[in-house]
């Protein structure tokens, strides 16, 4: 085989690995998109408070969570110095799924992990591999793995 024709085959494999991830990541998004649609909306920082309690207690979480109910799309958790953490939802992503989405990185101590301080490559992999999969698939069908 010469250089070149190792070098097509490296070529064809890549496209189908970007391929591969485009499509996987597309999924992703899409399995957690829909559910939201149907999912219940949130209002208000009120419903936002109630539901947090509702989910958080469903969780059997002992951690205590500030919620912040936004006008404008926004869907985050992070935490603060203090140790509490503070789960950001507004716009499309102000439903109960989303919520649980966010309260299962936080149950799951996502934002603890060692892997935070490495690259960004290891760091990338271990968000869309392990822990986005693990808070949709409690988001969507309440599986806890
Ligand atoms: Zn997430």
């Amino acid at each position: 085989m010469d250089p070149n024709e190792i070098f097509e085959y490296v070529t064809e494999g890549m496209k189908w690995l970007l391929i591969g991830g485009g499509t996987y990541i597309t999924t992703l998004v899409g399995l957690n998109g829909i559910p939201r649609l149907f999912s219940e909306k949130i209002h208000s920082q009120e419903d936002l408070d109630r539901i947090i309690a509702e989910e958080t207690e469903k969780l059997g979480m002992t951690i205590t969570v500030i919620s912040k109910f936004h006008e404008d799309w926004e869907a985050r958790a992070t935490k603060l110095d203090n140790g509490t953490y503070e789960v950001h939802l507004g716009g499309f992503s102000a439903r109960r799924s989303s919520v649980r989405h966010e309260l299962y990185h936080i149950h799951k101590e996502h934002h603890e992990h060692p892997w935070r301080n490495s690259n960004g490559l290891i760091r990338t992999l271990n968000y869309l591999l392990r822990e986005e999969p693990q808070a949709i698939a409690y988001e969507v069908f309440r599986l806890k793995l």
